[in-house]
């Protein structure tokens, strides 16, 4: 459920896909392999597109990177989206070579006239992203933070907002933001600030967020509270680690925020004093069982027979241990009392039973 009425927000169209409006929030990923190996990239890509992103970023580093970045964006299942730093020659390029979207930081292209001259480039082609990072802000913007005449989240805002109005004003209006922070706090509020005069649609991030473990808490934090906001139309999770965590993570932020559906939500208990079976093998094993499954159910494995199907009523079906037998329901009902030994086996029986029943409906 979101919280917030989301605010009106332009459609951008990014290849095959648009962002904004009332469509649903995308995912995406960057490549981690080398822009000149084809091969490895188009693999990651196919893999990631695979496990549920929907958009990709490729880095562009230099100009021998062109002509492997023309094939990528051939091949590839997905929109690609080409990452520029500093150079706007490359980004007309990278344009040229097919991307559909060009994310860049115009504080780093040198002046507004080389922004403009890649909105030339990619007028009717691609989408631009203007990246403004809490990192690099021009010097003016540095010196009203010192003068005590901005915070660091509204020096953001108020930058890109710049970019966006230049960019608006010269007839360019497929622009996509992003501002990010590798603090939560700074992302939120400049995000929020953002949105407040502004309709570009905003992608969302924590940048260098951190290893899997605190760099999924930072995301589910930061974007979580701004997308319960209705604030975020892409969001990509940033990880120190393999990039198809991030696209788990991704959804998983995205289904707890009740915006997307990907596949059954398995919900378990924290276990307790009451708990006499191995729950956490149980819990995996099950969450295992269902990753391919495309249906939205929602899956209980909860420790103990006296809470456990209460406690989870409203799970399509579940499994609640006992001491050396559990217990299986389906819709809040206790349909089967089942030995241990059998009990996943039990269980994948009426869970093949529940999606034969939810694909004839
Ligand atoms: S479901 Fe049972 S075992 Fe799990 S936390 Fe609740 S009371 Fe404890």
């Amino acid at each position: 459920m979101i919280l917030m009425e989301k605010m009106s927000v332009r459609k951008v169209r990014v290849g095959s896909v648009y962002l904004g409006g009332d469509l649903p929030v995308l995912i995406q990923s960057m490549t981690n392999t080398k822009t000149s190996d084809v091969k490895a990239t188009l693999e990651q890509i196919n893999h990631l597109a695979e496990v549920g992103c929907e958009i990709i970023r490729v880095a562009v580093p230099q100009e021998e990177d062109l002509k492997g970045f023309r094939e990528i964006v051939k091949q590839a299942p997905l929109p690609v989206v080409a990452d520029i730093h500093f150079n706007y020659l490359l980004a007309i390029k990278a344009v040229e070579a097919g991307a559909v979207k060009v994310r860049i930081n115009p504080g780093n292209l040198g002046g507004l006239d080389k922004l403009l001259e890649v909105a030339k480039a990619a007028k009717g082609q691609a989408a631009i992203r203007v990246g403004v990072n809490a990192g690099s802000l021009p010097k003016n913007y540095l010196e009203s933070i010192n003068a005590g005449h901005l915070n660091l989240p509204e020096a953001m805002a108020y930058l890109a907002k710049d970019y966006v109005d230049f960019l608006y004003d010269h007839d360019f209006f497929d622009v996509v933001v992003s501002l990010k922070a590798s603090d939560v706090l700074t992302t939120v509020s400049a995000n929020r600030k953002f949105r407040t005069f502004s309709e570009a649609p905003l992608h969302l991030g924590i940048t260098e967020a951190g290893t899997a473990f605190s760099g999924t808490v930072k995301s589910a934090v930061g974007m979580g509270t701004l997308l319960l906001e209705g604030i975020g139309e892409t969001i990509r999770v940033s990880l120190t680690a393999d990039p198809n965590n991030e696209i788990k993570v991704a959804q998983e932020i995205l289904k707890a925020c009740g915006l997307r559906r990907f596949g059954p939500t398995v919900i378990s208990c924290p276990t307790c004093g009451r708990t006499k079976i191995d729950l956490y093998t149980l819990a995996k094993k099950v969450e295992k069982m269902v990753e391919s499954i495309k249906e939205d159910l929602v899956i209980a494995v909860m420790g103990c027979a006296v809470n456990g199907p209460g406690e989870a009523k409203n799970a399509d079906l579940g499994i609640a241990g006992g001491k050396g037998e559990g217990l299986i329901f389906v819709g809040g009902e206790v349909v089967e009392k089942v030995r241990e030994s059998d009990l996943l086996t039990r269980f994948e029986f009426y869970l093949q039973k529940v999606l034969e029943r939810r694909r004839e409906n």
